[in-house]
């Protein structure tokens, strides 16, 4: 099959696929290394491995992923009377639908550590209780740097209660946090200065910055050099499908969740993966 070329005619570099052995390695990193550090790095552990479980279990695109607002996500039950709930996260912006309205669906995992509701509300609630606390000391009248220090006492008291709860038992039986604005970006780029997380009302974490948030934390993970190199911000949408591929799951499912119209578009991920990637005993659980 040929290779998708861009309007100016380059043909992309294959990126990586990142799977669900090398999420759960991500994401044990990244708390071993927020465990040992201030507050700045618990958010921006929070704030990653939201992104990256996310952006994995929803198969989306980068630039899909980093446009999601606070109001675009709904906790929906299942309408059969199960007691099956999922987070939808309404996507918009998609570069095959950019008239109709597209959803991904994310479910709970079985481990909590890698538990996309989990990992998505703690981060939910921080943007939450950061951006009100800067709004209700703004309506109060008090000086800008007072709401950032109010904001970031906040913050670091909920960093605090978080960091205190049994990481082997999901916290994800609760409601979605209800922010003041709907448009309000999910995802923040982290300033460098004292600030640290942007207001609702700044800008929003870009497509460009995923890839760099992935390769800084695969370093960090220990990954291989070579490999680092490959990785991009398709990495998560390709490994998901390429695992769900091998795990056996129907392409059509998978093209659900991706918002693929094609199904040889899903095949092709996983024939043209590495052949490591596609090795038996990867799906063996040991
Ligand atoms: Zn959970």
């Amino acid at each position: 099959m040929a290779k998708r070329r861009s309007a100016a005619g380059q043909v992309p570099e294959r990126a990586d696929a990142l799977l669900a052995d090398d999420l759960r390695a991500l994401v044990d990193s990244i708390s071993a290394r927020a465990a040992a550090g201030d507050w700045k790095a618990h958010i921006a552990a929070c704030r990653d491995i939201a992104l990256i479980v996310v952006g994995f279990c929803s198969a989306r695109r980068r630039s899909e992923i980093a446009a999601i607002q606070f109001g675009d996500l709904r906790i929906v039950s299942d309408e059969a009377g199960s007691k099956e709930q999922w987070i939808t996260m309404r996507i918009r912006g998609s570069r095959t639908s950019l008239t109709s309205v597209a959803y991904a669906q994310l479910p709970r995992s079985r481990d909590s550590r890698y538990c996309p509701w989990c990992r998505l509300l703690d981060w939910l609630m921080v943007v939450t209780v950061h951006d009100n606390t800067i709004r209700t000391a703004k309506d109060h009248g008090e000086p800008e740097d007072q709401q950032v220090r109010a904001a970031r006492r906040s913050v670091i008291r909920l960093l605090d209660n978080l960091s205190d709860r049994d990481p082997q038992l999901h916290h994800c039986d609760r409601e979605l946090p209800v922010h003041r604005r709907a448009t309000a970006p999910v995802w923040r780029a982290l300033a460098k200065s004292t600030r640290y997380l942007p207001a609702d009302t700044g800008h929003p974490l870009t497509d460009q910055t995923i890839p760099l948030i992935l390769k800084k934390r695969c370093q960090e993970a220990g990954f291989d050099s070579a490999r680092i190199a490959r990785i991009s911000g398709h990495s998560l949408r390709s490994g998901f499908i390429t695992q769900a591929r091998a795990d056996g799951i129907a392409s059509e499912d998978i093209k659900r969740q991706s918002g693929h119209k094609r199904t040889d578009t899903v095949d092709h991920y996983y024939d043209s993966a590495p052949s490591y990637h596609k090795n038996a005993a990867n799906q063996l659980q040991l």
